[in-house]
């Protein structure tokens, strides 16, 4: 007699991290999976540790192939390639840095479109906080849609004048509000089909705008003197939550910063997508648009082509990209 040996590969999508060997898997018929990773991958990993500079091994949105146990649970054998990720700078945790260095964490992996989620108020509405969101996104290559909360709070129209100048770039903004529900199924109606992430600072009501959509989520609703307090640096515990077959969203609680990771000062106009027809004419092809002579950027912006809003944005961030030089 033979014995058929069937070894069928089984691959899964991490849906949430639990702890450094913890991991929860989608399989492919949605059924949820925990699994442990095989010790000789981890040990791999440990050894490469002082080569890499990411903090953790896999990240949510990670195509894994798995073994499953007996019991149903499973063991994570391989990582896939990720198609893309985004990520930002470890927060200063004890044990996130070494080398005096901050870290990359991967939020996510192999995302189709990021919504990045600001509000009118309670946090205030910062167009600098949200530009650099969208250089995370734009460093990342992702397809982005950025959405303005709470108007139901708007007391001017200055969200508005947002929506026009982000609208001129080329961007989806949408102004909506839970409250009084507006634009809700417009956001709704851009998820189908994606696995979208949805990012932004905490308290501007991404949960909420989530389980406006899908009731049936019922995820934790943040109280708003909760986002006021400063200096504690949670870690991200992003998770994915499958809304049908193939529409995922990732809902990332928890961050309070972004610190795009590893963007370089010569690199970074080019997340800025509107200043790449102007840069490309610069006088000097290492021009960063600050005060360099025939640039064609800052020509822009004194012709108002350019929003000076945006060109402050750029120069903040590239201030900070040279203070990471001296770390
Ligand atoms: P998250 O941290 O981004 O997920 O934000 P939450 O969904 O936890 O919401 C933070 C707070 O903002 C909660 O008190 C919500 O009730 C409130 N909130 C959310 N959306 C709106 C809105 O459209 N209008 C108003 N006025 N409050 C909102
Ligand atoms: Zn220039």
């Amino acid at each position: 007699m033979y014995e058929v040996f069937c070894e069928k590969i089984i691959k899964g999508i991490i849906t949430k991290i639990e702890s450094k060997d913890h991991y929860v898997l989608a399989d492919e018929t949605d059924e949820i999976i925990r699994c442990t990773i095989r010790g000789k991958l981890k040990k791999e990993f440990n050894l490469k540790k002082d080569k890499l500079y990411f903090t953790d091994f896999a990240s949510v949105g990670d195509v894994v192939v798995y073994d499953l146990n007996k019991d149903g649970t499973g063991v994570i054998n391989s990582i896939e390639e990720r198609r893309n990720y985004i990520s930002r700078k470890a927060p200063r945790i004890k044990g996130a840095s070494y080398r005096g260095e901050r870290l990359e964490q991967v939020i996510a992996a192999n995302i189709d479109k990021i919504f990045i989620v600001t509000s009118v108020s309670e946090p205030d509405f910062n167009n600098k906080t949200l530009d650099r969101f969208i250089v995370s996104a734009e460093s990342s290559d992702l397809d982005v849609v950025i959405i303005i909360n709470k108007i139901d709070l708007a007391v001017n129209d200055s969200s508005q004048k947002w929506q026009k100048l982000y609208n001129d770039i080329g961007y989806t903004l949408l102004l909506t509000s839970v409250l009084s529900v507006i634009n809700i199924d417009k956001i709704k109606s851009q998820l189908s089909g994606n696995k979208s992430l949805f990012w932004g600072q905490s308290g501007v009501g991404k949960s909420s705008i989530l389980n406006k959509m899908y009731p049936g989520l019922n995820l934790k609703i943040g109280d708003v003197s909760q986002h006021t307090s400063k200096g504690i640096h949670t870690t991200v515990t992003s998770r994915m939550i499958s809304l049908d077959k193939n529409t995922f969203v990732i809902d990332t609680p928890g961050i309070r910063e972004i610190d795009p990771y590893g963007i370089k000062k010569e690199d970074l106009s080019h997340y800025f997508i509107e200043f790449e027809e102007f840069a490309d004419q610069c006088k000097f092809n290492t021009c960063t648009h600050q005060h360099e002579p025939g640039c064609e950027v800052i020509a822009a912006v004194e012709k108002e082509l350019i929003s000076a809003e945006r060109h402050d944005s750029y120069l903040r961030i590239l201030g900070t990209i040279e203070d990471d030089l001296n770390f």
